[in-house]
């Protein structure tokens, strides 16, 4: 088994979601939608599982509609918010460090007229409510702000820039992407104020191909459908319910639940361990962003391009990543974004943990980080 330290790019499936998936597929096999015993089983299903992840993200049931990821509630919310408001105004704020399912909906929406500022972030990977204020306009119709930042671990002001927005102009709809803030830090939808969020099963231990968009009462009227069909997800996101992701989602949410604190603590120390460890026994290593959110970190050994490292590492067995899994290989807009010197830039690498994370892993990381620097030479450029 490798050492796996990358967990912000998905998760292992956790046993309580893969035997609550196994037993929807051998068992529970019905169509929620069907009207009779099969059927009605499955409905009685579904309802109970969507009052779970309700639960554990602290909204109605009324207020989640299942999608097939992060990505999709991403897309469906910044879209159909912009496109809501478009008699009202054209402007966006998004950031410029939001994952690629936020970014290319807002370029996409920029082809249909809108305008949209990206805010950039200070060298430590935060955003500046100041700077939001200062964005805001007449014309501001929509907000979409990440709760928590994949390659950094750095937390975004969502809620005093929920509160900002909401002072400038009730009616601008403010969607948060809580994809790796969900089950890893304390919040609820209400709490942050937001309209929209995004979440998706398998940064918490659920499969892939299951996510869920949180949609509050009040404005549901406003958010056109995602697709067009039958009357599954009230017909805002019809399409066959997936009850074994579904399910699987459900026992994910109450595992994390019932682990909760006490495992984002566990979290925590092995993260808080690994920056200590690292800097001490990796030459050259520099912490970028120890992350606010208890999972994820970035460091950097200058001058290492982040790529060998990166293989380097997979050749030893032991997993991390140089950004977004999405990248595949180009360089972070995250890191980019920073303003960090070339040198660091070029050794980006990012670092997250989960409950199963352990001293033992961190220590063979710096062990291989360290063999890595004694064979071979930085690359320096300028
Ligand atoms: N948003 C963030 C912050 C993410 O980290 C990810 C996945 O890496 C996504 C959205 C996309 O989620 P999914 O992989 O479920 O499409």
């Amino acid at each position: 088994m490798p050492i796996y330290l990358d967990y912000a790019a998905t998760t292992p499936v956790c046993p309580e979601a893969a035997q609550a998936a196994y037993e929807v597929l051998t068992g529970c096999f019905g169509n929620p939608s069907s009207g009779y015993a099969p059927g009605r089983q499955a409905a009685a299903s579904l309802k109970g599982w969507r009052a779970d992840i309700a639960s554990t993200l602290g909204c109605t049931p009324a207020e989640l509609f299942f999608t097939s990821c992060g990505t999709e509630g991403d897309n469906w919310a910044l879209r159909a918010s912009a496109r809501a408001m478009r008699r009202r105004g054209n402007h966006i704020i998004t950031t410029c460090v939001e994952h690629a399912a936020v970014l290319e909906t807002a370029r996409f929406l920029e082809g249909e007229g809108f305008q949209v500022t990206y805010l950039k972030p200070d060298k430590t990977g935060h955003i500046s409510v100041e700077d939001f204020r200062a964005a805001l306009r007449k014309e501001t119709v929509a907000v979409s702000m990440m709760l928590v930042n994949n390659e950094t671990g750095a937390i975004f002001p969502v809620a005093q820039c929920v509160k900002a927005a909401k002072i400038h102009n009730k009616d601008i709809l403010f969607h948060t992407d809580a994809v790796q803030g969900f089950c890893h830090v304390p919040f609820t939808p209400k709490g942050l104020g937001v309209d929209l969020l995004t979440v998706s099963g398998h940064k918490i231990g659920a499969p892939k191909g299951i996510g869920a968009l949180y949609i509050k009462k009040e404005i549901q009227g406003k958010i056109k459908p995602l697709l067009f069909g039958g009357l599954q997800e009230d017909g805002m996101r019809p399409g066959t319910e997936p009850t074994a992701q579904i399910a699987a989602f459900a026992a994910a949410c109450r595992t994390a639940k019932a682990q909760s604190t006490r495992a984002m603590e566990h979290v925590r120390s092995v993260k808080e361990y690994a920056l200590t460890h690292l800097t001490e026994t990796v030459p050259h290593l520099a912490i970028v962003s120890p992350g606010d959110a208890p999972h994820i970190c970035a460091v950097s050994l200058p001058g290492y391009p982040s790529q060998m490292v990166m293989n380097a590492l997979d050749g030893r067995g032991i997993c991390v990543s140089n950004g977004s899994a999405c990248h595949k290989g180009k360089p972070s807009h995250v890191f980019a974004a920073m303003e960090l010197a070339p040198d660091v830039l070029t050794g980006m690498l990012r670092i997250s943990f989960s409950p199963a994370s352990t001293q033992e892993e961190v220590n063979a990381l710096a062990e291989a980080l360290a063999e890595i620097v004694r064979e071979r030479m930085p690359v320096m450029k300028g």
